[in-house]
């Protein structure tokens, strides 16, 4: 066999269904959900079975409005609150999975991507006979909102530098790591979301968090967290490094690169998204870089001119 078909490099879906079932955390909807293993090179899925299995791909052109969380949508059906599911699929590495959901929302669970990582490690992966394609980053694209940032820059491996700057008791907190040295389910899948206790009469008159408990959200006052103790002394930017992880993940492949980003969150994120989506020079496909160094010559050739193919749709 190729040296280059070693297994960290091949697409992987999940040996065995999973199920889920929960209250959304903005629609307050009771759901559940079902993982199905997918076929390789057929990405992530959803398929709302309330509405006949309509399908929508977990690709940046289907990114829906982005507030509070970010939600898909195709032809009008919606699917809210993806980032945290969608952040497990990437940090573990699992390519091709149908998401089966009889409602609008992806479940809340405890706020983190524990649960699923958990699920995984139970059923176990299963590698798959096509070689995983990374998007390989090939020159900076940023976006900036006042003082909000996100840039994505070449680099081996997936470094994400997050800096986020919250008020009191939170504060400024600086996270730096790289996906590919696979401390994904140690370091950041535990991390909960978060919100003030201030905020939850606007949230709810905003339609928002209707699903919020102290069960699935690390909850704040001004003057200290409600419902202690944290899982890690900076539990909260750790939380946000997993919502990118989850949003990016709707380039539709992972990406090989360096992502820095100060105050942002949803918004800035997907925006990160469908601008380098854009910039066709900004990036290719290609294997990953150890595999290519492993042969000592590229494993295929990605002619400049390829032109994205939604990947998954
Ligand atoms: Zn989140």
């Amino acid at each position: 066999m190729h040296p280059s078909s070693s297994s960290a490099h091949l697409e992987r879906t999940i040996q065995s269904e999973i199920r889920f079932s929960g209250v959304g955390l903005h629609s307050g909807a009771m759901v559940a959900m079902r993982l199905v293993p997918a076929a390789a090179g057929s990405g992530i899925v959803f398929r709302r079975t309330d509405l006949d299995n309509f399908e929508i791909p977990a690709t940046g052109r289907n990114v829906a409005k982005v507030s509070y969380a970010t939600s898909l949508m195709r032809q009008s059906v919606l699917i809210q609150t993806t980032e945290h599911l969608l952040s497990a699929l990437i940090g573990c590495g699992v390519d091709n999975v149908i998401v089966e959901i009889d409602n609008l929302e992806v479940p809340i669970l405890d706020g983190s991507a524990l649960p699923y990582v958990r699920a995984f490690d139970r059923v176990g992966l299963r590698t798959q006979r096509r070689r995983r394609e990374y998007l390989r980053v090939l020159k900076p694209v940023e976006v900036c909102d006042g003082s909000k940032f996100i840039g994505v820059y070449p680099g081996t491996g997936y470094t994400i530098d997050y800096t986020i700057d919250f008020p009191s008791p939170i504060g400024c907190e600086s996270f730096h790591g790289d996906l590919d040295l696979g401390d994904y389910a140690q370091l950041i899948a535990p991390a909960r979301t978060f919100g003030f206790k201030e905020d939850e009469p606007m949230l709810r008159n905003m339609g928002l968090i209707r699903g919020a408990s102290e069960a699935c959200a690390i909850i704040l006052t001004r003057t200290g967290i409600l419902n202690g103790p944290l899982r890690f002394a900076d539990e909260f930017v750790r939380h946000k490094v997993l919502d990118l992880i989850g949003d990016l993940a709707l380039a539709g492949r992972r990406i090989q690169g360096r992502v820095v980003a100060e105050r942002a969150g949803h918004a800035m994120h997907t925006a990160l998204v469908q601008r380098l989506m854009r910039d066709r020079s900004a990036w290719e496909l290609a294997p990953g870089y150890d595999e290519v160094a492993e042969t000592a010559a590229p494993v295929r050739s990605v002619a400049p001119s390829l032109v994205l193919t939604p990947a998954h749709a």
